[in-house]
């Protein structure tokens, strides 16, 4: 990535102060109050940025003020187990992002001082150069600054970047040295954050607010009339995996699985089976498709076809390890992925409400 070019009036310093100011004016004026925001503190703003990487400000909401009452500091987090710690996260996906708060809330738990660069944020687990920068510049007021797909989207508008990155990881990198030129002093956890506000509620990914944005006489995309051919980054296909998913009811309770061993990211949490215990004997039961649904997980397209199974002539109460029979009271309990609480509710939803009552859910 070149540097800013000549002719760009942020090339110039005193246009850099003034962009700052109009920038930190609108915020002042229109940031949104959320409860970080509110009587800020290291531990509050670690949360809500592991919460917020790849995650809606809206969905965050009511997972952090429950995170807030249930672990209100690092202390407390670390003492909880880990099923505590993924069952509050539960529906917020990305489950590698609570496990590594987790591990860091028991570095923290020992700090007398905690550590103040950015150098020293990222050998913490889950920590990269963006939250990093977000946690020093936010809690502890040093000039770095973030550069997310926020950040990417603003930046490439206001200097129109022509140049087509390989992915958002790579856009994010070339652009940090630009983002970082940008930087207020005074203020920089404030930039920041009116950085990432300006790209979440007025540089919107389609039909960006240009006409009443504080920053338009600085971006040549915004006078153009042309951001929304910003940023470039090559599309990329994701690929596609058909799957199975075994629906299996006895005696008011649903099976379900968990793969306790692996380093997959879902160890811990549950969903339906994809493999039916060892003791079901395959050959005198009845399949019965009951539902196709579909998620994505990373750069994976999952189509999972719901299959249900009956007909059989018993069930074991002793399972292999890692499954599970769940009732009502237990399924509210445990951690079940976001996607198959919601379909598992859609399915015995459509069951009706007499078999909804008999089967005790
Ligand atoms: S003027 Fe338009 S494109 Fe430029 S930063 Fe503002 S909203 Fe984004």
């Amino acid at each position: 990535m070149k540097d800013i070019p000549n002719t760009h009036p942020l090339k110039r310093s005193k246009e850099v102060t003034s962009f700052q100011d109009s920038l930190l004016g609108w915020y002042n004026e229109y940031q949104r109050k959320l409860p970080w925001r509110s009587d800020p503190s290291l531990y509050k703003t670690v949360i809500s940025e592991f919460m917020l990487q790849q995650t809606r400000v809206s969905t965050v909401l009511p997972y952090y003020d429950n995170w807030l009452t249930k672990f209100p500091d690092f202390q407390t987090l670390a003492r909880a187990t880990e099923e505590e710690v993924l069952k509050a996260w539960e529906g917020l996906g990305y489950y590698s992002r609570a496990r590594n708060l987790h591990k860091l809330a028991k570095i923290a738990a020992t700090w007398k001082v905690p550590p103040g660069t950015v150098k020293e944020w990222m050998t913490l687990p889950g920590v990269g150069p963006y939250i990093a920068a977000a946690v020093t510049s936010i809690a502890m007021g040093k000039t770095e600054a973030v550069c997310d797909g926020n950040l990417v989207r603003v930046l490439s508008r206001i200097f129109a970047i022509n140049e087509e990155f390989k992915d958002g990881a790579t856009a994010q990198k070339k652009l940090q040295p630009i983002a970082q030129s940008l930087i207020d002093m005074d203020r920089p956890g404030d930039y920041n954050q009116a950085m990432m506000e300006l790209g979440a509620t007025v540089c919107h990914r389609q039909s960006p607010l240009c006409l009443t944005c504080p920053v338009l006489v600085f971006c040549t995309s915004g006078r153009t009339g042309n951001a929304e051919k910003f940023p470039r980054i090559e599309k990329k296909k994701n690929k596609k995996k058909s799957i199975q998913r075994y629906w299996l009811e006895s005696d008011g309770k649903l099976l379900l699985f968990t793969d306790l061993h692996s380093k997959n990211k879902l160890s811990g949490i549950y969903e339906l089976p994809q493999e039916l215990p060892a003791f079901i004997e395959k050959e005198c039961i009845t399949f019965e498709s009951i539902g196709i649904r579909k998620r994505t997980i990373g750069n994976i397209d999952y189509k999972e076809e719901i299959i249900r199974v009956s007909n059989l002539e018993s069930i074991k109460d002793e399972l292999d390890d890692g499954y599970l029979w769940s009732d009502s009271k237990k399924m509210k309990e445990i951690t079940l992925s976001g996607p198959h609480r919601k379909w598992i509710g859609e399915i015995f939803d459509r069951q009706g409400e007499k078999e909804l009552n008999s089967s005790g859910f």
